[in-house]
């Protein structure tokens, strides 16, 4: 399987992030990829091709040109302010009865296109923004050309990513970019699989009145686990897009008993809908002890994750969200792929 990836992420690094009661360095962090490619190449996944550079028009079939414009100008507006070395974050956000058009000033700015305090902006941040959103179009044409499976193995991830907000380490959502992609480049649907211990927010929100991309995610509750607010079965989709969004909340301390047939669930509903390619939102941070997670699979479950997501048969683009456990994310990661590679 064709890995996509570039070095140009590496320089998205060095701010903190606020947990809870306290200010610590960003559990996302670049040696993620160090490992994850590790784990992949000691599984025998090492085939490597750089992400060729796109411009922005799938990019703004999914994102406000103004929201993608302000993450360039974000952290050149806050240096100007500040000097250079710090990191660019919000100080208040845009809430009810608050008003949601930014002036010119870049706290103005944070205050409305992010919603949380963790998407803080670096000298390196939209750089590596513009790689991974290039990995995820690169994964969809090269699938056009006749690729089965490929991997963009990209950060930031992507998933908790609104129309036109960033938060929860997310700036762009590459999996959303790539689904309209894949429907640029002919597919008549295409499903999407969150397989991240966190609901993927974003993306529900992109395609919510959509019928053209089903989203089915699993994850730990609402009432559990960020992002709080978003998540919950109840919420099925809008519009045309009712019915083509599932979401499997699950509570904190889920096994792999529940978790995989939970799995087959999401699954079965994707095989009903019989898409023309499958994106895999691929998070590993439902690992057991996971610092950003709370669920308890194991890393030969991830094995048994990837043969259950090659039995659904589909042409699957594996994208790479969360994963923070560094002893054993080489590991988790290249189980998922491997898994799908045997079954
Ligand atoms: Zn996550």
């Amino acid at each position: 399987m064709k890995l996509i990836y570039s070095e140009d992420h590496r320089g998205h690094a060095g701010a903190k992030e606020m947990r809870y009661d306290q200010m610590i360095p960003m559990s996302e962090c670049p040696e993620r990829m160090d490992i994850i490619l590790a784990g992949l190449a000691d599984a025998g996944f090492s085939d490597i091709v750089p992400p060729n550079a796109h411009g922005f028009e799938t990019v703004h079939q999914i994102h406000d040109p103004n929201f993608v414009s302000f993450l360039e100008r974000c952290y050149p507006l806050w240096e100007a302010e500040f000097g250079p070395g710090g990191f660019a974050t919000a100080y208040v956000f845009g809430m009810r009865g608050m008003a949601q058009v930014p002036n010119q000033s870049v706290h103005s700015m944070l205050s409305c296109y992010t919603f949380d305090v963790c998407a803080p902006f670096v000298d390196g941040t939209w750089q590596a923004i513009c790689s991974a959103k290039d990995s995820a179009l690169t994964g969809a044409d090269l699938m056009q050309q006749g690729e089965q499976a490929v991997f963009s193995v990209c950060r930031p991830a992507g998933h908790h990513a609104m129309k036109d907000m960033a938060g929860g380490y997310c700036y762009l959502n590459n999996a959303a970019i790539a689904a309209q992609q894949h429907l640029n480049n002919g597919a008549k649907r295409v499903a999407i699989l969150d397989m991240d211990y966190h609901h993927g927010n974003g993306t529900q929100s992109i395609f919510y009145d959509r019928a053209d991309v089903l989203y089915a995610s699993l994850h730990c509750r609402p009432e559990d686990e960020y992002p709080f607010l978003m998540g919950y079965a109840t919420e099925v989709g809008e519009g045309d897009g009712k019915g083509y969004n599932l979401n499997l909340p699950m509570p904190r301390g889920t096994k792999f008993d529940v978790w995989g047939p939970a799995l087959e669930c999401a699954l079965a509903r994707i095989q009903a809908y019989a898409p023309d390619v499958l994106v895999i939102s691929l998070g590993v941070d439902a690992f057991a002890g996971d610092p950003v997670g709370g669920f308890e699979l194991q890393s030969d479950d991830f094995l048994s994750a990837g043969r259950m997501i090659a039995k659904a048969g589909l042409p699957t683009h594996f994208i790479m969200e969360g994963g923070y456990e560094l002893e054993a994310l080489g590991r988790n990661v290249a189980n998922v792929i491997t898994g799908y590679e045997e079954g």
